[in-house]
């Protein structure tokens, strides 16, 4: 097993260390770990202590990260780090986010090579949050460069600006959540930055593709839809919104989220934004993607199978509009 010293760190004061891979910066006194596990203090040198360690292994459609704009159809070997760096108290994940769990390690170039054996186009560092494994998923990107293999985030966005740069740099694809538009429930509830997300998906989508999702809960975000929908567009109208249909998770008080409030967001949002789409709920057509020009239906989405039926050398067979889709 590799031992991996961290990166984003400094001295705070004699062998205690300060991490700025996110904005917590945990200060960490010798034999601690920051919040996220991730990153311990060994005698003054900080040490990615998650490195490579693997919670989960699987073979995905892309379509259930969800990425429904880039290479569609196509499946993606999904791993996981144990821990997260935020605390949502309804995360569908806390089997592997928010308890410590038994991990297999897997070398950066035995993955790349697992993916090209399951016959994978790309990687996902999903399930749980991948931003705590920077230095693996750098590493695995030298090798997935060379054997022709993508890699795709699927994040809270919770990372300083320096090491996200250095990621968007590597990494082909993100699938970033935002939560709410409230910086105190972002703070207080889900121990998260709302300001630093926000930087995260305009840094990102300058550089790479972006799709966000939203899991919409009752009583928490409901009213924040078209804040968010308005904030998103001026960033880029063409980044697609996911809306999540929420079920109650681990005692969490709230209602699974109304058919009539997803219809109702997504009605909203769509005044903003060309793609947006309603997941976790059965609503005939609120998975497809139409042309924003003419109103062709380009892609056809039942559950996780997917039918490409209006794009002809990657624009609309209608009008000929260039699609907005890495094929
Ligand atoms: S990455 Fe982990 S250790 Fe570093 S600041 Fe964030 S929560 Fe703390």
């Amino acid at each position: 097993m590799k031992k991996r010293k961290a990166e984003y760190w400094k001295v705070e004061s004699g062998n205690t260390l300060k991490c700025n891979l996110c904005p917590h910066h945990c200060v960490i006194s010798p034999g601690e770990e920051g919040m996220c596990w991730a990153r311990k203090n060994e005698d003054g040198t900080l040490y990615a202590a998650n490195y490579g360690k693997t919670t989960s292994l699987a073979v995905d459609p892309i379509e259930k990260k969800p990425l429904f704009h880039f290479r569609p159809g196509s499946s993606i070997l999904s791993v996981a780090p144990n821990g997260c760096n935020m605390r949502c108290p309804f995360c569908q994940n806390y089997t592997i986010s928010a308890r410590k769990v038994p991990t297999r390690y897997i070398e950066p170039e035995e993955l790349v090579e697992l993916a090209k054996h399951y016959n994978s186009p790309s990687i996902a560092f999903t399930y749980s949050e991948p931003i705590i494994w920077f230095e693996y998923i750098m590493d695995v990107a030298r090798y997935a460069e060379a054997r022709g293999i993508d890699l795709i985030m699927v994040s809270n966005g919770l990372i300083s600006p320096e090491p996200l740069n250095d990621l968007v740099r590597v990494v082909s694809a993100m699938n970033i959540d935002l939560k709410s538009m409230n910086e105190e429930y972002y703070r207080k509830v889900l121990k998260g930055d709302l300001s630093t997300t926000l930087r995260t998906i305009e840094q990102a989508s300058k550089k790479i593709h972006v799709e966000v999702t939203n899991l919409l809960i009752p009583g928490d975000n409901d009213e924040d839809i078209e804040e968010l929908s308005k904030w998103l567009s001026s960033v880029d109208k063409t980044i697609p919104l996911h809306i999540s249909r929420y079920f109650p998770y681990l005692g969490y008080e709230r209602p699974q989220t109304p058919m009539s409030m997803l219809q109702e967001s997504f009605e909203i949002a769509k005044h903003y934004l060309y793609y947006v789409f309603i997941g976790n709920a059965s609503i005939t057509g609120a998975e497809n993607t139409y042309c924003p020009e003419c109103g062709n239906l380009l892609i056809e989405r039942t559950g996780f199978s997917m039918r490409i039926v209006g794009i002809e050398k990657e624009s609309c067979k209608s009008c000929g509009r260039k699609v907005d889709i890495v094929l």
